[in-house]
């Protein structure tokens, strides 16, 4: 009798350390590396080094996210805070007790952080160095947090592909790392841009586990090959534009119109609805508009979609939505 292994990564159970949800429809493999997604290299580079304490405020359940840095501040020899996200008041009193000095995650969730710390009366936070990733960080912002103490460098990857991006301590557009390859493309053709020219992020990342070869990101971006004054080598990333297609990033989370059609599919009294994500301050806010018929349990529709995009939106009744509107209307602006 032949019997058939499932290896849903075409490799041995035994060359996979952890099998994750990437944000979005993609099981993603962590390899047996101690680095596995190489982000010691763009900390380093970030003032992070052995004997910090470091708090680590991204995700570790499901997603990638919290063991990408978590193995690669553990290769530096830092204690890490595996603090993940939610529960501000809990994570402020890890900062101070544990007197970190290194943050990862959000630009968002730092200062909600400090905001929590202020309002708790707590002016002895200890951090020094910030990495942050995930989402746009706007230099209003970066100001704002680097007041507060931590110098802020930010860093651009995928869950799938890890580190493509990093700042140095110049802080003057991401070195793309030397172990991947960043192209810039028409993403209609898929033709290579010319340094300088706005085109999507193509990458590629040559790991025995899970080779990945001109993965598209659906990243906007543009390339300098100018050389920066803290004398590494290569291109840069000068800075993400934004997405390609339809789907947007909400709180580092894609969001496609598809997801939330799936949604609404439960919910026969909408019959139009349409996204909207603004900012408050650092924060995206995301306004499902929808148009109904007769009672609508609104709780259980943003729960619904919360359910399936991570995000929690809120729900606001609208009389009516143009035909041909679109369904997801991005109106952030990055000041
Ligand atoms: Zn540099």
């Amino acid at each position: 009798m032949r019997t058939t292994t499932r290896r849903p990564f075409g490799v041995p159970p035994a060359d996979v350390a952890r099998a994750f949800l990437s944000p979005g429809p993609l099981f993603d493999p962590q390899g047996l590396a101690p680095d596995y997604w190489r982000w010691a290299g763009p900390l380093r580079a970030a003032g992070f080094e052995a004997g910090m304490v470091v708090h680590c405020a991204v995700s570790y359940h499901g997603t990638p996210l919290g063991w990408m840095f978590d193995g690669a501040l553990r290769e530096l020899g830092c204690t890490v805070i595996p603090a993940g996200t939610g529960n501000t008041e809990l994570q402020v009193q890890m900062l101070r007790g544990l007197a970190a000095t290194g943050y990862v995650g959000t630009p968002s969730a730092l200062r909600i952080l400090y905001e929590k710390a202020a309002e708790l009366g707590a002016r002895d936070l200890t951090l020094r160095r910030a990495f942050v990733a995930g989402e746009m960080l706007p230099p209003s912002l970066r100001r704002e947090l680097q007041d507060l103490g931590p110098t802020v460098c930010q860093g651009y990857g995928t869950a799938d592909l890890g580190a493509l991006g990093y700042e140095c301590l110049e802080r003057e557009g991401m070195h793309v790392p030397t172990d991947a390859v960043v192209e810039i493309v028409d993403p209609r053709t898929g033709e290579a841009l010319p340094s300088g020219a706005v085109g999507e992020v193509v990458a590629t990342v040559n790991e025995r586990t899970y080779p990945i070869i001109r993965f598209g990101t659906g990243d906007l971006a543009l390339l300098t090959e100018e050389p920066c004054p803290c004398g590494r080598t290569g291109e840069r990333i000068v800075r993400i534009v934004g997405r390609v297609g339809d789907a947007v990033k909400v709180r580092g989370m894609f969001v496609h119109p598809r997801q939330v059609d799936e949604v609404i599919a439960r919910f026969p009294e909408v019959s139009r609805w349409q996204m909207v994500v603004t900012r408050d301050g650092a924060r995206d806010l995301l306004t499902l508009r929808v148009v109904a018929a007769g009672e609508l349990d609104a709780t259980r529709l943003a729960q619904n979609v919360q359910d399936v995009i991570k995000v929690r939106p809120d729900v606001e009744r609208a009389d009516a939505l143009a035909d041909g509107a679109p369904k997801m209307r991005d109106l952030r602006t990055w000041e």
